[in-house]
């Protein structure tokens, strides 16, 4: 049976609107993911805005109480130096120039002691007592560079172990002493023990999972609150990544994970005025970004449920669409075929007639029509029986079907035992051998009962182009015309119009 498919750009509506339906779907899926991501994204980067704001406020917290500290001690050591250089402080008793020494000394918490070192090191003013202690200083880092530059100013130290206390780590700040003439007279000397960090430190609450560092320029850990191990204090950690950003940047926050704990923390750091110190205020991620991730999964849920409802709400309309779709198929199929044969039927016919007709017009194209009889076939109902009749109807409508092979061609049943084959663009000559195949093989089918005569067909075609025919009806009535003159001159046999 020949099948005339639909042409392209025809498609039917409900497969049309299928395709609307499953893209706008997708569409607002896509939007609500869209939507959704970025406004996550965007309260992601918020707490994290606001976790380096509270941890810079910390870290600012830390800067000022120690530079109020580090004024204190500037303070302190410049009425030491200015009382060394007083010479009426020679005359008076111990106790009295200590008092005089140490005035403006005024108790900073956690400071350590001051001192004033003479041209060779050696103390000769302690602000722990009145009696100096014995001991030579003169080879600490600051009095060797007092000693080689004459400026005035306040030298902060790097730090270092206390002598005393060997677990003890301090800073400390220092002034030179000159003579009029700028010679070096000594060193006046005060501590600060690093101590005083740690009590800082646990005044502030950073959150679980948080830590506050103080390092050293060179990367020595010198505290830390809470501790997040044993005997870290004084290591070196230059080498490890997170510190060799921190030294390098010297101000600054990124998140990483910690080579500690394997934690990932948000690290805001800065340098403590200018003192070769670092704090890092390190917050746990867990605890910066807990409600967040409370919210994230809440509304990722939620997100998920409308979406994945959506989908299914889609699919369902899909599927209706579809069978809809399908019995519309089924629908137009049984309008369109005869339902004893298989072929299409008569409606058919006359629609693809006209629709050739019209077409053959336009190209100049031959158009042939092949109308097939079945010979007898009244006798053939009376010998055999009307179901045997349509049994011979169906076998001779399969038969013509298979010869029907172009897109183009269509074989339909006209009526009772009448056949019709259109062929656009096929000749007389084309169309009589196509006829002659039909006609030879319904010849060739084997006769219902043993002995008895076969079936026959008798074929009339006409061809458009070849005859004078104005109109569609003309070129039908000349091939019926074709096919009664084959019936007159014998029967099972081809007549062309001529
Ligand atoms: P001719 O060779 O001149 O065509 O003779 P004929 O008997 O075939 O022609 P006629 O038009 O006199 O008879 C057609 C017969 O075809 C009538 C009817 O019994 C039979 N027929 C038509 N439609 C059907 C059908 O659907 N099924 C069956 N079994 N027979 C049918
Ligand atoms: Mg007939
Ligand atoms: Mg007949």
């Amino acid at each position: 049976m020949s099948a005339r498919s639909a042409t392209p750009g025809n498609t039917p509506l409900s497969i049309r609107s299928e395709r609307v339906l499953v893209l706008a779907c997708s569409l607002v899926v896509i939007a609500i993911l869209s939507i959704v991501t970025f406004l996550l994204i965007r309260e992601h980067a918020a707490a994290q805005q606001a976790a380096t704001r509270a941890a810079t406020n910390i870290v600012q917290l830390i800067d000022a109480d120690v530079l109020r500290n580090v004024e204190l001690y500037d303070l302190s050591l410049q009425g030491l130096v200015a009382a060394a250089k007083r010479d009426d402080l020679k005359d008076v008793s111990p106790a009295i120039r200590h008092l005089a020494l140490f005035d403006r000394a005024t108790a900073a918490p956690y400071k350590g002691d001051i001192l004033l070192l003479d041209k060779r090191g050696d103390v000769i003013a302690d602000s722990a007592s009145i009696e100096p202690r014995k001991g030579n200083y003169a080879d600490r880092e600051y009095f060797q560079s007092h000693v080689q530059d004459p400026s005035p100013g306040m030298m902060i130290s790097r730090p270092f172990r206390s002598r005393s206390h060997a677990q003890d780590w301090r800073i400390s700040f220092s002034y030179r002493l000159s003579d009029e003439r700028g010679e070096f007279m000594g060193v006046a000397e005060a501590a600060m023990r690093l101590n005083y960090f740690n009590q800082l430190f646990k005044s502030l609450n950073i959150g679980h999972g948080g830590t506050v560092n103080l390092v050293s320029s060179k990367g020595i850990l010198l505290a830390q609150e809470p501790p997040l191990a044993d005997d870290l204090i004084g290591k070196d950690f230059s080498n490890r990544p997170n510190f060799v950003r921190i030294l390098r940047e010297g101000n600054g926050s990124f998140t990483s994970v910690s080579g500690q704990d394997q934690k990932t923390r948000l690290y805001t750091f800065s340098q403590v005025g200018n003192l070769p110190l670092i704090v890092v205020v390190a917050l746990s991620t867990q605890e910066v970004f807990a409600s967040w991730l409370r919210t994230a999964l809440l509304v990722s849920g939620a997100t998920g449920a409308l979406c994945i409802g959506l989908l299914w709400v889609t699919w369902l309309l899909r599927r209706e669409l579809r069978r809809r779709h399908n019995a519309e198929r089924e629908l137009a199929q049984l309008a369109s075929t005869d339902a004893l044969t298989g072929l299409a039927n008569r409606r058919t016919l006359d629609e693809t007639l006209q629709q050739e007709w019209l077409r053959a017009q336009r190209s100049g194209q031959p158009l042939s029509v092949l109308m097939i009889d079945a010979d007898h076939f009244k006798a053939f109902n009376d010998r055999h029986g009307h179901q045997q009749g349509d049994e011979a109807l169906r076998t001779l409508a399969q038969l013509i079907g298979q010869h029907v092979r172009r897109p183009a061609d269509l074989a339909a049943r006209y009526g009772g035992e009448e056949f019709s084959v259109v062929l656009p663009e096929t000749t007389t000559a084309g169309a009589f051998t196509m006829a002659q195949n039909i006609r030879d093989a319904v010849e060739q089918l084997p006769p219902v009962t043993e002995g008895g005569a076969s079936m026959t067909v008798s074929i009339g075609i006409a061809t458009w182009l070849n005859g004078p025919y104005g109109e569609l009806p003309q070129l039908l009535f000349a091939a019926d015309k074709a096919l009664y003159q084959a019936k007159a001159s014998g029967r099972n046999r081809v007549v062309c119009a001529m």
